[in-house]
């Protein structure tokens, strides 16, 4: 069956360009031209990707990452004009999987595209890594039912998030490198910014930090990476 792929974009010659070049690329493709289009869409047809403008009538980019991502880990590549690297990293911190900036070639997006999808497999979660129950003080993480609790109280990871604190949490006191990280956990440093790591890191903290400004788990080591203390 082909992967389906919802682009969500107000200019139909931008639409009209991608469908056509992921079409041949074998993908089926549905479009949306509006934020709240692009809701009911996914909620109907729930695509294998999403390709999102920020900038639409309705409800903008952002606002359609964060209600996807309240419901879905469904990967979404965001289309920006912005060039500034603060919009970058707001629409990677809304869940955005990557971004492309305007204009961009319809070939790269479909390579991104094919990245974003191999990484979703999500290689963390299906490496046979030991499926052993980690407890850290207040901390349990439970690689079988994928959970985590802090002092009982469970907290809600996405997928990418789990994976991320699973792959640092197995080995206490390792130091991983951003692209480890991304090698490990994403499948490829491939086509993807640095930054979502920090990003991901910053919104595991916020979960499972007490104060997360203050990390007791998840240290950062200055100009190398990030290091579980148990
Ligand atoms: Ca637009």
């Amino acid at each position: 069956m082909p992967q389906s792929i919802l682009i969500v974009e107000d200019e139909p010659s931008i639409a009209e360009v991608v469908g056509l070049y992921l079409g041949r690329a074998g993908f089926e493709v549905r479009t949306a031209v509006d934020g709240l289009a692009a809701l009911d869409e996914v909620e109907r047809a729930e695509p294998d990707l999403i390709i999102l403008d920020l900038m639409l009538p309705g409800a903008d980019g952002y606002e359609v990452t964060r209600r996807v991502r309240a419901r879905s880990d469904t990967p979404i590549i965001m289309l920006t004009a912005r060039k500034s690297e603060v919009d970058r990293i707001a629409g990677l911190e809304m869940g955005a999987d990557d971004y492309v900036v305007k204009p961009f070639s319809a070939q790269e997006l479909v390579s991104r595209v094919r990245a974003v999808l191999r990484r979703s497999g999500s290689p963390a979660a299906h490496a046979g890594s030991s499926e052993e129950r980690l407890e850290y003080g207040d901390l349990v993480i439970d690689p079988i039912s994928r959970r985590v609790t802090v002092a009982g109280s469970e907290r809600s990871l996405t997928a990418r998030e789990f994976d991320l604190l699973v792959t640092l949490a197995r080995r206490p006191q390792a130091v991983f490198n951003r692209d480890k990280l991304l090698e490990l956990v994403w499948g490829s440093a491939d086509y993807i910014d640095p930054s979502t790591v920090t990003v991901h890191v910053r919104r595991v903290r916020t979960k499972i930090e007490a104060d997360p400004s203050h990390p007791r788990h998840i240290t950062t080591v200055w100009g190398v990476g990030y290091r579980f203390q148990p």
